[in-house]
């Protein structure tokens, strides 16, 4: 039988309504959540290991890094076969992505959470779990990046993004659907992504800010972040990559002190490109030298630049990390 390690790391499926306050908190050990996937061991050996039991906003990309090298340490092991990761689901694709563009092994890496505590009807944390071990188990799951699974939807950590605030099938992949499904406990897969991206590091640089754009903005966020000493800026420009004149003026500013600035869209679906002349119009920002992020969020083109400086600080090499992936 297959050995699968599983790395409890917080989030709602490791907690329950504290009665005094009426609001949920960490509260239940690895131990716990795991007695709860019952019949799992007709299925697969389970190793289990507590990292934290942090919610999702107190995760740091210096704790993703610590917790990228833990993984890697299961992974080097012969008798393991692949590695389930808990998280709080409101940055689980963050983190997910983390481990996606750090870990370099044919070995299935899937991460769960829940969006229901211990405490709810319908605590969807144990089906959530025994789905990811059995995803991880599997011989297709091999060679196709971190997974994230849960409500019995596998979805790549390059493409998933949290959808929505409550409902269980939050997780989603806006421009391709996701990879495969969990039936009758068996992973089946309907497609690749094709994103294989491994960035080979062990450091990051954290100072990376995001910016989100928004009608009549100007450039003082901007002008802040590069006062305050920001290495690296993420851009959630409007609609094809555009931004308001006088925020553009100020991205302009930061490029010519050395920092490489990403751009990405606000919209949930869809490529930025340099479709728009006038000034803050994509052409005119790629002129100056802004780096075109795809199809990413804000949240994930940033993991992607604090782990891209972490390589190094020249803006060409971190331009062809960025558009030379599936551009
Ligand atoms: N706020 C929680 C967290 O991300 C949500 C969850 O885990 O579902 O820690």
């Amino acid at each position: 039988m297959k050995k699968v390690v599983v790395i409890f790391n917080g989030g709602t499926i490791a907690m329950k309504v504290d009665e005094r306050i009426h609001a949920a908190v960490p509260s239940l050990s690895g131990e716990e959540v795991m007695s709860m996937v019952t019949g799992i061991e007709s299925h697969a050996v389970v190793e289990s290991h507590n990292f934290s039991s942090l919610p999702s906003p107190h995760v740091t990309p210096e704790l993703m890094l610590e917790l990228s090298n833990y993984v890697k340490t299961f992974l080097d092991r012969d008798d393991v076969d692949g590695v389930v990761v808990t998280h709080g689901t409101d940055t689980l694709e963050e983190t997910a992505y983390f481990l996606h563009l750090t870990i370099n092994s044919d070995k299935p890496v899937v991460v769960t959470g829940s969006m229901r505590n211990g405490s709810e009807l319908g605590y969807d944390g144990p089906a959530n779990l025994s789905a990811a071990i059995c995803t991880a188990i599997s011989d297709e799951s091999r060679g196709r990046g971190v997974l994230v699974c849960l409500n019995d939807e596998i979805n790549a950590a390059s493409e998933v993004t949290k959808s929505h605030s409550m409902k269980l099938n939050t997780f989603e992949s806006p421009e391709f659907g996701l990879v495969g499904i969990v039936d009758d406990n068996k992973a089946h897969f309907y497609r690749e992504s094709l994103d294989h991206d491994y960035i080979d590091i062990d450091k990051i640089e954290t100072n990376v800010d995001l910016i989100k754009a928004c009608a009549g903005m100007d450039g003082k966020l901007v002008d802040f972040c590069v006062e305050n000493g920001a290495k690296g800026l993420v851009i959630e420009a409007m609609g094809r990559g555009n931004i308001p004149p006088k925020m553009a003026a100020s991205v302009k500013n930061a490029i010519c002190k050395g920092i490489p600035v990403v751009l990405v869209s606000r919209c949930y679906r869809g490529r930025v490109l340099d479709s728009y002349g006038y000034e803050g119009g994509g052409k005119d920002l790629r002129t100056a030298g802004v780096i075109f992020g795809d199809d990413m969020p804000g949240q994930k083109a940033r993991i992607k630049l604090i782990i891209a400086l972490g390589k190094t600080n020249s803006i060409d090499e971190i331009r062809e990390i960025f558009e030379n992936g599936r551009y």
